[in-house]
């Protein structure tokens, strides 16, 4: 279970109604029972069940079961697409170890492509306490493009996956140290986003393959790229 405070030695965790109603109403834990809890900061730890109720219960500590991991310095940009699908792209970049999370405006994104911060946000929580992940990427509110390759940090490297590179992927270069990757939406990056992407010193363009990928594999096929080129 994810909690919004710190976590320690002996340290007591009061529940919200939500989460009481979730532990005791659905998962029907009683006073006693053991669990794990995260908060993104300080790792995995064993909480008992000292208070149950209706309305809200309290944990308490006792040990840490796994020590904070947080992923490599991996940024994860990508154009939202149908509001299922985008909420499937965040999932999986929580999986595979994104440290960051940046929905990007594209020239073609649809503007029917509305996202919710605080739903995504959720979903990411959902997808770290799934997976045994201790870390939960903070994802960002909707942003231009250009906007955030405005102030963009130099030492970082794009993965620019870009869908007219049909061919054998290409080869990056070292991927440890910060990275970040660009998947474009449905109708792919428009040609004067291209010609720009392609000027910055720091954009790889890479091909995933020879077929044009749905966003939502791209994502993936992307994230596999980074993950297998990290070999850890
Ligand atoms: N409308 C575009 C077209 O038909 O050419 C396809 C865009 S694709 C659905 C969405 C995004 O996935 C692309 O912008 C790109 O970032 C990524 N992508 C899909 N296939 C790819 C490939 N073979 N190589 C690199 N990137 C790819």
């Amino acid at each position: 279970l994810y909690v919004d405070q710190a976590l320690g030695e002996e340290q007591t965790v009061p529940l919200t109604r939500e989460q009481a109603h979730y532990l005791f109403g659905v998962m029907r834990l009683e006073e006693g029972a053991v669990l794990s809890l995260i908060n993104g900061a300080d790792g995995e730890w064993d909480a008992q069940v000292v208070k149950a109720g209706k309305k809200g219960g309290v944990l308490l500590c006792s040990a840490q079961t796994n020590p904070q991991q947080n992923p490599p310095d991996l940024w994860f940009l990508f154009a939202p697409i149908r509001k299922e699908r985008t909420a499937f792209i965040v999932e999986k970049a929580v999986e595979m170890g994104a440290a960051r999370i940046c929905p990007v405006q594209t020239d073609f994104t649809q503007s029917a492509n509305r996202i919710r911060q605080d739903k995504l946000q959720a979903h990411a929580v959902e997808a770290a306490e799934q997976c045994g992940g201790t870390f939960v990427p903070p994802v960002d509110d909707l942003v231009k493009l250009d906007r955030i390759l405005k102030d963009w940090p130099p030492e970082r490297q794009l993965m620019f996956c870009d869908e007219v590179l049909i061919g054998d992927p290409v080869a990056l270069p070292d991927m440890h140290g910060p990275w970040a990757i660009l998947i474009g939406p449905e109708g792919g990056f428009s040609p004067a986003e291209r010609d720009r992407l392609r000027a910055l010193a720091f954009a790889h363009p890479v091909s995933l393959g020879p077929r044009i990928l749905r966003a939502d594999t791209a994502a993936v096929a992307a994230l596999t790229v980074w993950q297998q080129a990290l070999g850890d």
